[in-house]
């Protein structure tokens, strides 16, 4: 085996996830799935052979070099939206390959309509509007100037979507915040309709909102991490669980990572293990090592913290996680050896490592723990 851990992405995981999701949508809204951020760690290139046998043709990504990615490896009739960043220079290659992508201020206005006349071509845009989440997106006070603009270039834009981005709708202390935010997008959207302009879509709702906020969902919902297996939050599992009609968890973690037991030591008690001196051994010990650390995407707030399996069993992680290596306790697991399979996230013997256990910590981090799987990391389809 030439790398030192590997990914390992189900498709019938996947596969079950984005049916139990589109049960979710009844209105016939497009549905988008985010591949940002190599698509949640998953990888873009694996995931997107996947996700079109299951019917999925839209996909969702942050930046240009992301939809380079995606543009490569996906069929011709599927649809690219970048909803961040672009470079200006990279904005021709962007209108001239099809890909439509959110516009949030009225410099990128301008500029979208400069390169369009440049190559006789409308720009496919979504004019992402500010409802609450205060990060991008025009403003009230901006939206006169936006449409008068547009009104005045009708060649250089084809108008294909008003967007908003909700502001945690996975966590219940801003469940005011989101109900004003889906009212406040209504109204807007209305007032663009009465100006004349009625795009083919509409959409604002993000995984917590198709879960949790079926009135979120308009003509197109755009959703990531629960697609890959997760729920946003705790909260938003609980309140999903709540609805008679989905009382089951419909989700399946698509990605498992593993690596193996490289080493394995016999250290006597009152030792400290790994650099410095967070672990001490509190009785004769079998300290292993994996060959995974914080530069292999194994997070450093794990030291003293996570858990892997081996053999079946859930062990420790001892002492400060190293750049190439963890050090794990394997005293209560005696039949483990050199070479055996260790699980960092995924089952053994029907015992569970999920993102959010294996840091222990808040489901947020499900989120950065995925993401900052390198992208070296060798991924596997199983099934
Ligand atoms: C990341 C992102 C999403 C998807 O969010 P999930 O919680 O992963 O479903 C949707 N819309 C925008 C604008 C995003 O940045």
């Amino acid at each position: 085996m030439l790398h030192t851990s590997q990914i390992q992405i189900s498709k019938s995981a996947l596969n079950n996830n984005i049916e139990q999701i589109k049960k979710r949508i009844n209105n016939g809204a497009r549905y988008s799935m985010v591949i940002k951020a190599n698509a949640y760690g998953h990888g873009i290139e694996t995931i997107l052979p996947l996700i079109e046998e299951c019917g999925v043709d839209h996909y969702s990504v942050f930046s240009v070099a992301e939809a380079i990615r995606a543009h490569k490896v996906k069929k011709e009739k599927c649809d690219i939206m970048i909803m961040g960043f672009i470079d200006d220079d990279y904005l021709e290659w962007v209108i001239e390959h099809d890909i439509s992508f959110f516009v949030f201020t009225l410099d990128r206005l301008r500029k979208v309509a400069e390169v369009a006349h440049k190559i006789n071509k409308p720009a496919k845009i979504h004019i992402e509007l500010e409802t609450g989440l205060h990060r991008t997106g025009f403003t009230e006070d901006q939206l006169d100037e936006v449409v008068k603009f547009i009104k005045k270039h009708p060649k250089d834009f084809e108008i294909e979507g008003i967007c908003s981005h909700l502001a945690g709708a996975e966590s219940i202390v801003n469940y005011t915040r989101i109900v004003d935010q889906i009212e406040t997008f209504k109204q807007r959207c209305n007032w663009f309709k009465d100006k004349g302009i009625e795009p083919k879509y509409r959409h604002l709702a993000c995984s917590a909102g198709v879960l949790n906020y079926p009135d979120s969902i308009f003509d197109m919902v755009r959703v990531g991490i629960s697609n890959y297996g997760f729920w946003p939050s705790k909260e938003s599992k609980m309140m999903h669980l709540k609805d008679k009609e989905f009382s089951k968890d419909p989700l399946k973690r698509v990605l498992s990572w593993s690596s193996q037991v490289l080493s394995i030591n016999t250290v006597p008690e009152g030792k400290y293990v790994s650099y410095g001196q967070s672990y001490l051994t509190n009785r004769k010990s079998r300290i292993a090592t994996v060959p995974v650390g914080y530069g292999y995407g194994f997070s450093r707030t794990l030291s003293n913290n996570g858990h892997v399996l081996v053999d079946g069993k859930r062990v420790p992680v001892v002492g400060n996680v190293n750049m190439n290596m963890v050090v794990i306790d394997v005293t209560d697991a005696p039949k483990v050896k050199i070479g055996d399979e260790v699980v960092l996230i995924g089952e053994q013997n029907s015992t569970t490592i999920s993102v959010s256990s294996f840091s222990d910590m808040n489901n947020s981090m499900n989120y950065e723990l995925l993401t900052r799987l390198p992208s070296h990391i060798p991924r596997h389809v199983v099934d």
